[in-house]
C-alpha cells in the first residue's frame, strides 16, 4: 500500500491544546477545501510530494525521533484524504497520534477514529471561503466532532479569526456546537488570530471580547500561531 505525501519532519507544535509539543509531521497531499487563510497551498496539490508504502514512512519517522517526542501528528492537506493508508499505518506502529483534519469529511474519521490518541478539528467560518456550502460543511464539522466524543479521544477544535471576523461570530459558532455537541463540556475551542500577528497588536480588545462571547458556551483558549514566531515549520 501507498499514498501520496508532501513532507515528514520533526518540529514542534505551533497551534492549539498541544501547542509547544515535539511532534514528527507527516504532511499528506491534498485537500478538499479552499480557506483563504491556508498557510500551506503547496500541500493543497493531490500530486504534491512523493509516493510512499507504509513501511517507507515508518523509516522516515523512525530517524526524526527524538527523547522528548510527544505524538506523530497526521496533517495535511486534509489527511482524511487518505483513511486507508493511515488506518494500516497507526495499526501497525505504536505511537501517539494527533489528526489535524477540517472536519468535513466524517464518515472517513469514522474508520480510524478508535485508533488515535487527539484530534484537532477545524471550525471553518464563512468569511474562510473554504467551501461554496458552509451549511453542510458546519454539519459535517459537528459530526466529525460528535464521532471523537464518542470514541473518547482526546478532541480540541480551533477557529481562525480574520481582521474581518465579527465580534458576535465566533460566540455564535461556540452556541451552537454547545447545543450540537450532547458532550460538549469534553471539548475545548482554541480561537487563533490569523497570521501575521501585527493586526492583532492593536486589537487585543476584540481578541478578549470574542474570547469572552465564546466562553459562555465552551472552555475557550486563544493561542496564535506559534512556530512562526520560532521561525520554525
Ligand atoms: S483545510 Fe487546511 S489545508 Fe485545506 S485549504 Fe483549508 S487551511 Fe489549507
Amino acid at each position: 500500500m501507498e499514498t501520496r505525501v508532501c513532507e515528514v519532519f520533526s518540529s514542534i507544535q505551533g497551534e492549539g491544546k498541544l501547542v509547544g509539543r515535539r511532534q514528527v509531521f507527516v504532511r499528506f497531499a491534498g485537500c478538499n477545501l479552499c480557506c483563504n487563510y491556508c498557510d500551506t497551498p503547496q500541500s493543497r496539490d493531490p500530486l504534491a510530494g512523493d509516493m510512499v508504502t507504509l513501511k517507507q514512512l515508518m523509516g522516515m519517522v523512525n530517524e526524526l525521533i527524538t527523547p522528548d517526542l510527544h505524538s506523530i501528528s497526521l496533517t495535511g492537506g486534509e489527511p482524511l484524504l487518505h483513511t486507508k493508508f493511515i488506518r494500516s499505518f497507526v495499526e501497525k506502529y505504536d505511537f501517539n497520534y494527533l489528526l489535524e483534519t477540517n472536519g468535513s469529511l466524517p464518515r472517513k474519521l469514522s474508520r480510524i477514529a478508535s485508533l488515535i490518541q487527539y484530534a484537532s478539528v477545524d471550525i471553518k467560518l464563512p468569511e474562510h471561503d473554504a467551501s461554496p456550502q458552509w451549511d453542510d460543511l458546519f454539519h459535517n464539522e459537528i459530526e466529525s466532532l460528535n464521532i471523537l466524543i464518542d470514541e473518547k479521544v482526546n478532541t480540541y477544535c480551533k477557529v481562525v479569526i480574520l481582521p474581518s471576523t465579527k465580534l458576535d461570530t465566533v460566540g455564535l459558532i461556540a452556541s451552537k456546537i454547545a447545543q450540537e455537541v450532547p458532550n460538549a463540556s469534553k471539548i475545548s475551542l482554541v480561537i487563533q488570530p490569523v497570521s501575521p500577528l501585527k493586526y492583532w497588536v492593536n486589537k487585543k480588545h476584540k481578541l478578549f471580547r470574542t474570547s469572552e462571547k465564546a466562553g459562555k458556551y465552551l472552555d475557550v483558549l486563544v493561542i496564535p500561531q506559534v512556530h512562526s514566531l520560532l521561525k520554525v515549520k
